[in-house]
Protein backbone atom coordinates (compact mmCIF):
# COMPACT_ATOMS: atom_id res chain seq x y z
CA UNK A 1 0.00 0.00 0.00
CA UNK A 2 1.22 3.33 -0.58
CA UNK A 3 2.47 5.38 2.22
CA UNK A 4 0.18 8.22 2.08
CA UNK A 5 -2.59 5.62 2.53
CA UNK A 6 -0.99 3.37 4.87
CA UNK A 7 -0.31 6.07 6.77
CA UNK A 8 -2.95 8.27 6.48
CA UNK A 9 -3.82 10.52 10.05
CA UNK A 10 -5.74 9.01 12.05
CA UNK A 11 -6.44 11.38 14.95
CA UNK A 12 -6.33 15.46 15.22
CA UNK A 13 -2.57 14.94 17.08
CA UNK A 14 -0.80 13.02 13.78
CA UNK A 15 -2.17 16.06 11.61
CA UNK A 16 0.71 17.69 10.45
CA UNK A 17 -0.25 21.27 9.95
CA UNK A 18 -0.22 22.82 12.82
CA UNK A 19 -2.75 25.54 12.16
CA UNK A 20 -4.78 22.78 10.76
CA UNK A 21 -4.11 20.60 14.35
CA UNK A 22 -5.32 23.91 16.79
CA UNK A 23 -8.31 24.60 14.89
CA UNK A 24 -9.48 21.57 15.24
CA UNK A 25 -8.67 21.02 19.24
CA UNK A 26 -9.98 24.91 19.73
CA UNK A 27 -13.30 23.65 18.29
CA UNK A 28 -13.79 20.82 19.69
CA UNK A 29 -11.75 21.56 23.26
CA UNK A 30 -15.70 22.76 25.13
CA UNK A 31 -16.84 19.15 24.75
CA UNK A 32 -19.60 20.52 22.94
CA UNK A 33 -19.71 21.94 19.20
CA UNK A 34 -22.08 23.05 17.88
CA UNK A 35 -20.68 23.45 14.28
CA UNK A 36 -23.14 22.18 11.63
CA UNK A 37 -20.86 22.75 8.72
CA UNK A 38 -17.13 22.77 8.40
CA UNK A 39 -15.25 24.18 5.07
CA UNK A 40 -11.88 23.14 4.83
CA UNK A 41 -10.28 24.99 1.95
CA UNK A 42 -6.36 24.34 0.52
CA UNK A 43 -4.43 22.61 -2.32
CA UNK A 44 -4.64 19.03 -3.06
CA UNK A 45 -2.35 16.88 -0.96
CA UNK A 46 -2.28 18.51 2.50
CA UNK A 47 -5.14 16.58 4.08
CA UNK A 48 -8.06 17.72 4.12
CA UNK A 49 -10.16 14.40 3.12
CA UNK A 50 -8.87 12.84 6.12
CA UNK A 51 -9.29 15.65 8.34
CA UNK A 52 -12.72 15.34 7.57
CA UNK A 53 -13.11 11.50 8.21
CA UNK A 54 -10.92 12.51 12.01
CA UNK A 55 -13.76 15.51 12.24
CA UNK A 56 -16.17 12.37 11.92
CA UNK A 57 -15.00 10.04 14.36
CA UNK A 58 -14.12 13.08 17.38
CA UNK A 59 -17.79 13.68 16.74
CA UNK A 60 -19.52 9.97 16.82
CA UNK A 61 -16.41 7.92 18.59
CA UNK A 62 -18.57 5.96 20.79
CA UNK A 63 -15.92 5.68 23.80
CA UNK A 64 -15.74 10.01 23.83
CA UNK A 65 -19.43 10.27 23.93
CA UNK A 66 -19.55 8.19 27.41
CA UNK A 67 -16.00 9.90 29.10
CA UNK A 68 -17.41 13.42 27.86
CA UNK A 69 -20.93 12.61 29.29
CA UNK A 70 -19.68 12.41 32.88
CA UNK A 71 -17.36 15.47 32.32
CA UNK A 72 -20.09 17.40 31.19
CA UNK A 73 -22.58 16.40 33.35
CA UNK A 74 -21.76 15.69 36.74
CA UNK A 75 -19.76 13.18 38.62
CA UNK A 76 -17.12 14.80 41.25
CA UNK A 77 -14.70 15.20 37.87
CA UNK A 78 -17.60 18.11 36.61
CA UNK A 79 -16.12 20.30 34.01
CA UNK A 80 -16.60 24.09 34.65
CA UNK A 81 -18.05 26.04 31.69
CA UNK A 82 -14.53 27.89 31.09
CA UNK A 83 -12.29 24.99 31.75
CA UNK A 84 -11.28 22.84 28.22
CA UNK A 85 -11.08 19.20 27.47
CA UNK A 86 -8.09 17.54 27.98
CA UNK A 87 -6.73 16.15 24.49
CA UNK A 88 -7.45 12.74 25.34
CA UNK A 89 -10.91 13.59 25.65
CA UNK A 90 -10.98 15.15 22.43
CA UNK A 91 -9.01 12.73 20.19
CA UNK A 92 -11.34 9.93 18.88
CA UNK A 93 -10.53 5.85 20.01
CA UNK A 94 -9.81 4.72 16.73
CA UNK A 95 -10.72 1.27 18.38
CA UNK A 96 -14.76 1.70 18.60
CA UNK A 97 -17.46 0.00 15.90
CA UNK A 98 -18.49 3.72 15.39
CA UNK A 99 -14.04 4.51 14.33
CA UNK A 100 -13.31 1.72 13.03
CA UNK A 101 -15.76 1.46 10.11
CA UNK A 102 -15.31 5.43 9.19
CA UNK A 103 -11.46 4.06 8.83
CA UNK A 104 -12.43 1.52 6.56
CA UNK A 105 -15.32 4.06 4.91
CA UNK A 106 -17.98 1.69 5.40
CA UNK A 107 -20.14 3.60 8.05
CA UNK A 108 -23.41 4.05 7.07
CA UNK A 109 -23.70 7.38 8.91
CA UNK A 110 -20.78 9.01 7.00
CA UNK A 111 -21.37 9.91 3.60
CA UNK A 112 -18.82 11.08 1.20
CA UNK A 113 -19.86 13.06 -1.54
CA UNK A 114 -17.52 13.92 -4.75
CA UNK A 115 -18.67 17.20 -5.70
CA UNK A 116 -16.43 16.32 -9.22
CA UNK A 117 -18.44 13.30 -10.44
CA UNK A 118 -22.04 14.10 -12.33
CA UNK A 119 -21.03 17.26 -10.35
CA UNK A 120 -23.35 16.34 -7.42
CA UNK A 121 -27.23 16.50 -8.79
CA UNK A 122 -28.25 13.36 -7.76
CA UNK A 123 -26.30 12.83 -4.84
CA UNK A 124 -27.62 16.32 -3.61
CA UNK A 125 -31.16 15.34 -4.17
CA UNK A 126 -30.90 12.37 -2.38
CA UNK A 127 -29.54 14.22 0.24
CA UNK A 128 -32.20 16.76 0.29
CA UNK A 129 -34.87 13.58 0.58
CA UNK A 130 -33.26 11.54 3.34
CA UNK A 131 -31.73 14.62 5.36
CA UNK A 132 -34.71 14.45 8.12
CA UNK A 133 -33.62 10.67 8.77
CA UNK A 134 -32.28 10.10 11.86
CA UNK A 135 -28.50 8.44 11.73
CA UNK A 136 -28.70 4.54 11.68
CA UNK A 137 -26.15 4.34 14.41
CA UNK A 138 -24.26 7.20 15.00
CA UNK A 139 -24.91 10.10 17.07
CA UNK A 140 -25.05 12.51 13.77
CA UNK A 141 -25.09 11.54 9.94
CA UNK A 142 -22.11 12.96 8.51
CA UNK A 143 -21.62 14.40 5.27
CA UNK A 144 -18.00 14.73 3.33
CA UNK A 145 -18.39 16.90 0.22
CA UNK A 146 -15.38 16.52 -1.79
CA UNK A 147 -14.71 19.12 -4.44
CA UNK A 148 -17.72 21.52 -3.28
CA UNK A 149 -17.16 24.38 -5.68
CA UNK A 150 -17.55 21.42 -8.51
CA UNK A 151 -21.51 21.09 -7.51
CA UNK A 152 -24.41 22.81 -10.44
CA UNK A 153 -26.03 25.85 -9.34
CA UNK A 154 -29.04 23.69 -8.80
CA UNK A 155 -27.17 21.24 -6.11
CA UNK A 156 -25.60 24.27 -4.49
CA UNK A 157 -29.28 26.06 -4.06
CA UNK A 158 -30.18 22.45 -2.18
CA UNK A 159 -27.36 22.76 -0.05
CA UNK A 160 -28.04 26.05 0.77
CA UNK A 161 -31.78 25.28 1.87
CA UNK A 162 -30.37 22.63 3.79
CA UNK A 163 -27.50 24.65 5.25
CA UNK A 164 -29.76 27.13 6.07
CA UNK A 165 -31.68 25.01 8.83
CA UNK A 166 -29.79 21.94 9.24
CA UNK A 167 -31.19 19.11 11.19
CA UNK A 168 -29.65 19.11 14.52
CA UNK A 169 -28.44 15.67 13.99
CA UNK A 170 -26.39 16.41 10.62
CA UNK A 171 -22.93 17.68 10.23
CA UNK A 172 -21.29 18.90 6.83
CA UNK A 173 -17.61 18.98 6.03
CA UNK A 174 -17.33 20.82 2.94
CA UNK A 175 -14.07 20.48 0.73
CA UNK A 176 -12.52 22.73 -1.55
CA UNK A 177 -9.17 23.29 -3.58
CA UNK A 178 -11.15 26.43 -5.26
CA UNK A 179 -12.73 28.70 -2.36
CA UNK A 180 -13.26 31.33 -4.97
CA UNK A 181 -15.81 28.98 -6.64
CA UNK A 182 -17.90 28.91 -3.52
CA UNK A 183 -20.89 30.65 -3.24
CA UNK A 184 -20.36 33.30 -0.03
CA UNK A 185 -23.99 32.46 1.42
CA UNK A 186 -22.41 28.78 1.43
CA UNK A 187 -19.04 29.61 2.66
CA UNK A 188 -20.47 32.35 5.73
CA UNK A 189 -22.64 29.28 6.98
CA UNK A 190 -19.24 27.10 7.44
CA UNK A 191 -16.56 27.07 10.13
CA UNK A 192 -13.33 27.41 8.09
CA UNK A 193 -10.07 26.13 8.18
CA UNK A 194 -7.75 26.96 5.76
CA UNK A 195 -4.81 24.54 4.42
CA UNK A 196 -1.70 25.81 3.39
CA UNK A 197 1.26 24.71 1.70
CA UNK A 198 3.12 22.65 4.10
CA UNK A 199 6.26 24.56 5.82
CA UNK A 200 9.25 22.16 5.55
CA UNK A 201 9.34 21.52 9.11
CA UNK A 202 5.35 20.18 8.77
CA UNK A 203 6.75 18.14 5.87
CA UNK A 204 9.19 16.84 7.71
CA UNK A 205 7.16 15.75 10.94
CA UNK A 206 4.83 14.03 8.39
CA UNK A 207 7.90 11.75 6.90
CA UNK A 208 9.13 11.08 10.60
CA UNK A 209 5.52 9.12 11.33
CA UNK A 210 6.77 6.99 8.36
CA UNK A 211 9.80 6.64 8.86
CA UNK A 212 9.77 5.76 12.12
CA UNK A 213 6.73 3.08 11.78
CA UNK A 214 8.23 1.78 8.77
CA UNK A 215 12.17 1.52 10.68
CA UNK A 216 13.78 3.72 7.45
CA UNK A 217 17.48 4.49 7.72
CA UNK A 218 17.80 8.25 6.77
CA UNK A 219 19.25 11.07 7.79
CA UNK A 220 17.61 14.60 8.74
CA UNK A 221 19.18 16.53 5.91
CA UNK A 222 17.90 13.80 3.74
CA UNK A 223 14.03 14.60 4.83
CA UNK A 224 14.80 18.37 4.89
CA UNK A 225 15.80 17.71 1.06
CA UNK A 226 12.76 15.48 0.25
CA UNK A 227 11.01 18.28 2.36
CA UNK A 228 12.64 21.04 -0.30
CA UNK A 229 10.95 18.94 -3.06
CA UNK A 230 7.88 18.83 -2.17
CA UNK A 231 5.74 22.00 -2.81
CA UNK A 232 4.27 21.90 0.02
CA UNK A 233 2.71 18.63 -0.13
CA UNK A 234 2.47 16.16 2.22
CA UNK A 235 1.33 13.79 -0.63
CA UNK A 236 4.02 14.63 -2.79
CA UNK A 237 6.46 14.68 0.34
CA UNK A 238 5.57 10.70 0.84
CA UNK A 239 5.44 9.86 -2.45
CA UNK A 240 9.02 11.15 -2.97
CA UNK A 241 9.96 9.30 0.35
CA UNK A 242 8.66 6.13 -0.95
CA UNK A 243 10.65 6.54 -4.49
CA UNK A 244 13.71 7.25 -2.96
CA UNK A 245 13.75 4.26 -0.46
CA UNK A 246 12.80 1.75 -3.79
CA UNK A 247 15.89 3.89 -5.17
CA UNK A 248 18.37 3.54 -1.62
CA UNK A 249 17.76 -0.51 -1.17
CA UNK A 250 19.30 -1.08 2.23
CA UNK A 251 21.79 2.25 2.46
CA UNK A 252 21.11 4.76 4.51
CA UNK A 253 19.10 7.51 2.80
CA UNK A 254 21.39 10.62 2.57
CA UNK A 255 20.96 13.66 0.79
CA UNK A 256 23.34 13.66 -1.69
CA UNK A 257 21.37 10.00 -2.35
CA UNK A 258 18.20 12.53 -2.51
CA UNK A 259 19.57 14.73 -5.47
CA UNK A 260 20.89 11.81 -7.51
CA UNK A 261 17.43 10.28 -7.41
CA UNK A 262 16.08 13.25 -8.32
CA UNK A 263 18.21 13.84 -10.96
CA UNK A 264 17.18 10.43 -12.49
CA UNK A 265 12.83 11.70 -12.13
CA UNK A 266 14.66 15.40 -13.59
CA UNK A 267 15.38 13.53 -16.96
CA UNK A 268 11.86 12.90 -18.53
CA UNK A 269 11.52 16.53 -18.57
CA UNK A 270 14.70 17.52 -20.26
CA UNK A 271 14.37 14.46 -23.17
CA UNK A 272 11.04 15.86 -23.41
CA UNK A 273 12.55 19.14 -23.92
CA UNK A 274 15.55 18.09 -26.24
CA UNK A 275 13.11 16.28 -28.32
CA UNK A 276 10.78 20.01 -28.54
CA UNK A 277 14.15 21.66 -29.48
CA UNK A 278 15.20 18.89 -32.21
CA UNK A 279 11.38 18.96 -33.50
CA UNK A 280 11.91 23.16 -34.07
CA UNK A 281 15.58 22.34 -35.36
CA UNK A 282 16.19 25.20 -32.32
CA UNK A 283 20.00 24.62 -32.31
CA UNK A 284 20.60 27.05 -28.94
CA UNK A 285 17.68 25.65 -27.12
CA UNK A 286 19.09 22.17 -27.67
CA UNK A 287 22.58 23.68 -26.51
CA UNK A 288 21.15 25.35 -23.39
CA UNK A 289 19.85 21.79 -22.45
CA UNK A 290 22.98 20.24 -22.88
CA UNK A 291 24.54 23.03 -20.35
CA UNK A 292 21.90 22.69 -18.06
CA UNK A 293 22.52 18.49 -18.23
CA UNK A 294 26.41 19.35 -17.45
CA UNK A 295 25.64 21.35 -14.29
CA UNK A 296 23.32 17.96 -13.27
CA UNK A 297 25.94 15.92 -12.94
CA UNK A 298 24.26 14.00 -16.49
CA UNK A 299 25.80 10.45 -17.47
CA UNK A 300 25.29 11.76 -21.11
CA UNK A 301 25.46 8.09 -22.45
CA UNK A 302 22.70 7.22 -20.26
CA UNK A 303 20.67 10.42 -21.19
CA UNK A 304 21.32 9.83 -25.07
CA UNK A 305 20.24 6.21 -24.59
CA UNK A 306 16.84 7.89 -22.94
CA UNK A 307 15.82 10.09 -26.43
CA UNK A 308 16.44 7.14 -28.49
CA UNK A 309 14.43 5.77 -26.38
CA UNK A 310 11.59 8.06 -26.58
CA UNK A 311 12.14 8.14 -30.26
CA UNK A 312 11.37 4.61 -30.81
CA UNK A 313 8.44 5.42 -28.93
CA UNK A 314 7.28 8.09 -30.66
CA UNK A 315 8.49 5.90 -33.87
CA UNK A 316 6.09 2.83 -32.76
CA UNK A 317 2.97 5.61 -32.46
CA UNK A 318 3.94 7.35 -35.54
CA UNK A 319 3.69 3.55 -37.21
CA UNK A 320 0.34 3.00 -35.11
CA UNK A 321 1.45 0.23 -32.77
CA UNK A 322 1.80 2.49 -29.70
CA UNK A 323 -1.14 5.26 -28.57
CA UNK A 324 0.22 8.90 -27.53
CA UNK A 325 -0.20 8.63 -23.40
CA UNK A 326 -2.16 11.77 -22.77
CA UNK A 327 0.51 13.57 -20.94
CA UNK A 328 2.67 13.66 -24.13
CA UNK A 329 -0.46 14.77 -26.06
CA UNK A 330 0.37 18.17 -28.20
CA UNK A 331 4.02 17.86 -27.71
CA UNK A 332 6.01 19.62 -30.66
CA UNK A 333 8.25 16.53 -31.11
CA UNK A 334 4.70 15.00 -32.34
CA UNK A 335 5.22 16.51 -35.86
CA UNK A 336 8.66 14.44 -35.99
CA UNK A 337 8.16 12.58 -39.19
CA UNK A 338 9.24 8.78 -39.66
CA UNK A 339 12.29 9.85 -41.99
CA UNK A 340 12.98 12.42 -39.64
CA UNK A 341 13.15 10.13 -36.60
CA UNK A 342 15.07 7.26 -38.29
CA UNK A 343 17.67 10.25 -39.59
CA UNK A 344 17.75 11.30 -35.54
CA UNK A 345 18.01 7.77 -34.73
CA UNK A 346 21.50 7.24 -36.94
CA UNK A 347 22.43 11.18 -35.45
CA UNK A 348 22.17 10.01 -32.02
CA UNK A 349 23.49 6.28 -32.72
CA UNK A 350 26.90 7.79 -33.59
CA UNK A 351 26.86 10.39 -30.64
CA UNK A 352 26.56 7.71 -28.33
CA UNK A 353 29.39 6.02 -29.84
CA UNK A 354 31.30 8.88 -29.26
CA UNK A 355 30.30 9.39 -25.81
CA UNK A 356 33.33 6.19 -24.88
CA UNK A 357 35.94 8.71 -26.09
CA UNK A 358 34.51 12.17 -26.12
CA UNK A 359 36.78 14.51 -24.19
CA UNK A 360 34.30 16.71 -22.98
CA UNK A 361 31.10 14.33 -22.06
CA UNK A 362 28.38 16.86 -23.46
CA UNK A 363 30.66 17.00 -27.11
CA UNK A 364 29.19 14.40 -29.25
CA UNK A 365 25.34 15.30 -28.15
CA UNK A 366 26.02 19.05 -28.86
CA UNK A 367 27.42 18.44 -32.14
CA UNK A 368 24.52 15.66 -32.92
CA UNK A 369 22.18 18.83 -32.02
CA UNK A 370 24.48 20.78 -34.46
CA UNK A 371 24.42 18.38 -37.34
CA UNK A 372 20.73 17.95 -37.15
CA UNK A 373 19.61 21.54 -36.36
CA UNK A 374 22.23 22.74 -39.53
CA UNK A 375 22.62 19.83 -41.78
CA UNK A 376 18.64 19.57 -42.03
CA UNK A 377 17.75 23.12 -42.34
CA UNK A 378 15.87 23.33 -45.47
CA UNK A 379 16.10 20.11 -46.93
CA UNK A 380 13.76 18.41 -48.97
CA UNK A 381 12.36 15.54 -46.95
CA UNK A 382 13.20 12.21 -48.33
CA UNK A 383 10.35 11.59 -49.06
CA UNK A 384 9.25 14.24 -50.98
CA UNK A 385 12.30 13.95 -52.87
CA UNK A 386 11.25 10.18 -54.02
CA UNK A 387 7.96 10.88 -55.01
CA UNK A 388 9.86 13.19 -57.83
CA UNK A 389 11.65 10.15 -58.71
CA UNK A 390 14.85 11.18 -57.62
CA UNK A 391 17.29 8.33 -56.82
CA UNK A 392 18.04 9.00 -52.70
CA UNK A 393 21.66 8.76 -53.04
CA UNK A 394 21.13 12.26 -54.11
CA UNK A 395 18.78 13.54 -51.56
CA UNK A 396 21.50 12.26 -49.32
CA UNK A 397 24.13 14.70 -51.25
CA UNK A 398 21.81 18.19 -51.23
CA UNK A 399 21.64 17.24 -47.12
CA UNK A 400 23.55 20.81 -46.70
CA UNK A 401 22.36 23.80 -48.00
CA UNK A 402 25.03 26.22 -46.45
CA UNK A 403 27.62 23.73 -48.18
CA UNK A 404 27.51 25.83 -51.35
CA UNK A 405 25.61 23.21 -54.25
CA UNK A 406 28.00 24.30 -57.15
CA UNK A 407 30.93 23.46 -55.46
CA UNK A 408 31.41 19.43 -56.06
CA UNK A 409 34.55 19.49 -54.50
CA UNK A 410 33.32 20.38 -50.95
CA UNK A 411 30.41 18.25 -51.03
CA UNK A 412 32.67 15.05 -51.55
CA UNK A 413 34.79 16.69 -49.17
CA UNK A 414 32.16 16.38 -46.61
CA UNK A 415 31.34 13.12 -47.48
CA UNK A 416 35.01 11.73 -47.17
CA UNK A 417 35.27 13.72 -43.97
CA UNK A 418 32.53 11.56 -42.58
CA UNK A 419 34.61 8.49 -43.14
CA UNK A 420 37.13 9.99 -40.54
CA UNK A 421 35.06 12.01 -38.43
CA UNK A 422 31.18 12.09 -38.43
CA UNK A 423 30.93 15.10 -36.25
CA UNK A 424 33.28 17.28 -38.23
CA UNK A 425 31.56 16.84 -41.48
CA UNK A 426 28.49 17.72 -39.28
CA UNK A 427 30.08 20.86 -38.54
CA UNK A 428 31.20 21.52 -42.28
CA UNK A 429 27.65 20.97 -43.61
CA UNK A 430 27.00 24.58 -41.37
CA UNK A 431 29.62 25.81 -43.30
CA UNK A 432 30.89 26.75 -46.73
CA UNK A 433 33.91 26.46 -48.63
CA UNK A 434 35.93 28.35 -51.62
CA UNK A 435 37.19 27.11 -54.56
CA UNK A 436 40.86 25.32 -54.02
CA UNK A 437 43.64 28.40 -55.13
CA UNK A 438 47.20 27.69 -54.76
CA UNK A 439 46.99 25.15 -52.47
CA UNK A 440 44.95 26.39 -50.32
CA UNK A 441 41.02 25.30 -49.04
CA UNK A 442 39.29 28.14 -47.63
CA UNK A 443 36.54 27.39 -45.36
CA UNK A 444 34.02 29.45 -43.87
CA UNK A 445 32.79 28.66 -40.94
CA UNK A 446 29.77 30.44 -39.56
CA UNK A 447 30.07 31.15 -36.14
CA UNK A 448 32.95 31.14 -33.50
CA UNK A 449 31.95 27.81 -32.53
CA UNK A 450 32.20 26.37 -35.45
CA UNK A 451 35.18 27.29 -36.42
CA UNK A 452 36.54 26.71 -32.82
CA UNK A 453 35.37 22.96 -33.68
CA UNK A 454 37.22 22.98 -37.32
CA UNK A 455 40.68 24.90 -35.79
CA UNK A 456 41.02 22.16 -33.09
CA UNK A 457 44.58 20.83 -34.10
CA UNK A 458 42.64 17.51 -34.33
CA UNK A 459 40.08 18.80 -37.08
CA UNK A 460 42.70 20.23 -39.38
CA UNK A 461 44.87 16.90 -39.05
CA UNK A 462 41.83 15.48 -41.05
CA UNK A 463 40.37 17.98 -43.15
CA UNK A 464 44.02 18.90 -44.56
CA UNK A 465 44.59 14.78 -45.23
CA UNK A 466 41.24 14.97 -47.02
CA UNK A 467 41.58 17.06 -49.15
CA UNK A 468 44.51 16.10 -50.12
CA UNK A 469 43.71 12.99 -51.28
CA UNK A 470 40.96 14.80 -53.34
CA UNK A 471 42.77 16.98 -54.75
CA UNK A 472 46.01 15.04 -55.11
CA UNK A 473 48.39 18.21 -54.16
CA UNK A 474 49.59 19.60 -50.43
CA UNK A 475 46.50 21.24 -48.96
CA UNK A 476 46.46 24.34 -46.76
CA UNK A 477 43.61 24.72 -44.79
CA UNK A 478 42.32 27.57 -43.58
CA UNK A 479 39.15 28.65 -40.96
CA UNK A 480 37.87 31.82 -41.82
CA UNK A 481 34.56 33.38 -39.71
CA UNK A 482 32.17 34.27 -42.06
CA UNK A 483 28.35 35.34 -41.61
ZN1 LIG B 1 -13.97 5.54 18.83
Amino acid sequence: MVFYRKYRPQKIEDLDSQEVRQSLFSIFSNGKSNVHAFLFTGPKGLGKTSSARIVAKVINCERLAVSRQSLVSGGKDKLKTKDQLPVAKIEPCNKCSQCLSITSGNNLDVLEIDGASNRGIDEIRDLKEKINLAPFKASKKIYIIDEVHMLTTEAFNALLKTLEEPPSHAVFILCTTEIQKVPATIASRCFRVNFTRATNDELVRSMQRIVKAEDIKIEKEALLEIAKLSDGSFRDGSKILEEVLSFAGRKTITANLVNEKYNMLGIGQSVTEMLEALAKKDMKKGFLICQNLVKQGMDFKYFIEQLVDRLHFLLLVKVGVEEVPDVLKGETFESLTIDEIKKLFEILSEAYQDTKYAVLAQAPLELAVLEWTEGGKGEPSAQSVRAVGIPSIQATSSVSPRADESNGFFLKFIDEVKQHNNLLAGVLRGCSANEIKDGNLEIIARSKFHKEKLEEAKSVKILEEVAEKLSKEKINVKIIQGG
